[in-house]
């Protein structure tokens, strides 16, 4: 658990869905700030307001707790229609956030109705070959950010500049929609009509987060940077080109927040207790799908933002292993655990090696618990092969193991002061 002054980085340590909602959740309570530093509205946690539930997910999840400042950093990409409307739905919740409590990166890049376009036709055309994406126009977005040509939350707020910017690169972009994907392409008109109640509504929260969160960094106010998506994920280091299109490891909590590396003291790493991914690409601890559909069905393992049936499989410790060590990871909060306990055995990818259709893993076997450990707070009352199947994975994995979930209430949590 952080000091009270330390800033914390909450990242997954598979393909996304680890849970991280929950951990964000209990972390926030000693935040006084709250950072989206990457991703975009791809992500989904769902959360509980005011008795109704509602998935965020632009908004940082920190946001529930009363005290906590949001920040939605420079790294992030803005889908500003889906922004209004988290607004709205939090509002109709009761938690009013435009009151000074959000802070939106001028610097963040803006998703415009043509990225989403673009996202839909490149699926469409990809046909077996496509990347499954959450269809949010993430990857465009990112695409033009690094080709230099997309268009900032600055800009968007601004009409005159968004008028010349947009001139200048909706040509290219209708072109693209027309030549290539037979779709009809935008008006400039009808893109700034689209652009202007929204830019008006989320003017007043644009600011420059860099110099604020420096501030929070002077004044000792401790920082929680909310990954989204997960390491295997990460353009760079996960499965590509299966993988999303930003940094997800947390060394893209400094470049996507604009926080140094050294402000970022403790790097919590979260992992479920077995592997789901959704979306395609390899998953070398897959099960078959009658095998799959049980852990589905348990664990209710369908995509927060797109309601896709997940895939399943075995934890994969080689994986969750190297991507501990890609994200600095300080210590580990393991979820869901509960959802195993009905299983006869349960297998761990301990090694892979290459075989003619991909990857082989070579997996060690475990004996199952077959008791409820559903909301048991205590590591004490685990029953001694649930100890043992926590102990094998961190052996395997090197870092501690501090926290474990049994459960997705915030009280259903064991906290392991004694880890390795
Ligand atoms: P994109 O991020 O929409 O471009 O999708 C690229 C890949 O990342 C697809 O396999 C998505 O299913 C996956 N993905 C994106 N965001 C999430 C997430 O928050 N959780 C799990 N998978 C995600």
């Amino acid at each position: 658990m952080p000091a009270p002054t330390q800033n914390t980085v909450v990242v997954g340590l598979q393909w996304g869905d680890e849970g991280k909602g929950k951990a964000v959740d209990i972390l926030a309570q000693r935040a006084r700030w709250a950072v989206r530093y990457q991703g975009g509205n791809n992500a989904g946690h769902t959360l509980v307001v005011g008795g109704r539930k509602t998935v965020l997910h632009l908004i940082p999840s920190g946001a529930l707790q009363p005290d906590v400042g949001c920040v939605i950093a420079n790294g992030v990409v803005i889908d500003p229609e889906v922004l209004v409307r988290e607004l709205d739905q939090l509002r109709a919740a009761g938690l009013d956030l435009e009151a000074g409590r959000l802070h939106l990166s001028d610097r963040a890049h803006v998703i415009l109705p043509y990225h989403r376009a673009l996202d839909a036709c490149r699926e469409a055309q990809l046909a077996d070959a496509r990347i499954g994406t959450t269809g949010k126009g993430i990857g465009p977005v990112y695409e033009d950010k690094i080709a230099r040509r997309g268009v900032r939350m600055g800009e968007l707020i601004d009409p005159e500049r968004l008028r010349a910017r947009l001139s200048d690169l909706l040509p290219e972009k209708n072109r693209a929609l027309r030549e290539w994907h037979g779709h009809p392409g935008f008006g400039l008109d009808e893109l700034l009509g689209w652009a202007a109640p929204l830019a008006a509504r989320l003017a007043p929260c644009v600011t420059d987060t860099v110099e604020l969160l420096h501030a929070a960094v002077d004044a000792g106010e401790p920082i929680l940077l909310e990954g989204a998506q997960g390491t295997l994920l990460d353009v760079d280091h996960g499965t590509y080109p299966y993988v999303t299109s930003s940094t997800t490891v947390a060394g893209g909590a400094a470049a996507g927040s604009g926080l140094g590396p050294c402000d970022l003291h403790v790097v919590v790493g979260i992992a479920k207790a077995y592997t789901t991914r959704v979306g395609s690409g390899p998953f070398p601890t897959e099960l078959d799908e009658a095998a799959s559909e049980r852990l589905r069905a348990l664990g209710g393992e369908f995509g927060a933002t797109t309601g896709r049936p997940r895939r399943c499989g075995w934890f994969d410790a080689p994986a969750v292993r190297r991507a501990c060590r890609l994200n600095g990871v300080t210590e580990v909060c393991l979820t869901k655990l509960d959802v195993l306990d009905s299983f006869e055995t349960l297998k761990v990818a301990v090694a892979h090696r290459s075989g003619p259709g991909g990857e082989i893993s070579e997996y060690e076997e475990l004996p199952g618990w077959q008791r409820e450990t559903r909301g048991l707070t205590r590591w004490e009352e685990l029953p001694e092969a649930c100890q043992r199947y926590v102990l094998r994975l961190e052996a395997l994995i090197g870092r501690p193991i501090t926290w474990i979930g049994t459960g997705p209430g915030r009280e259903e949590t064991i906290r392991r002061t004694g880890a390795a």
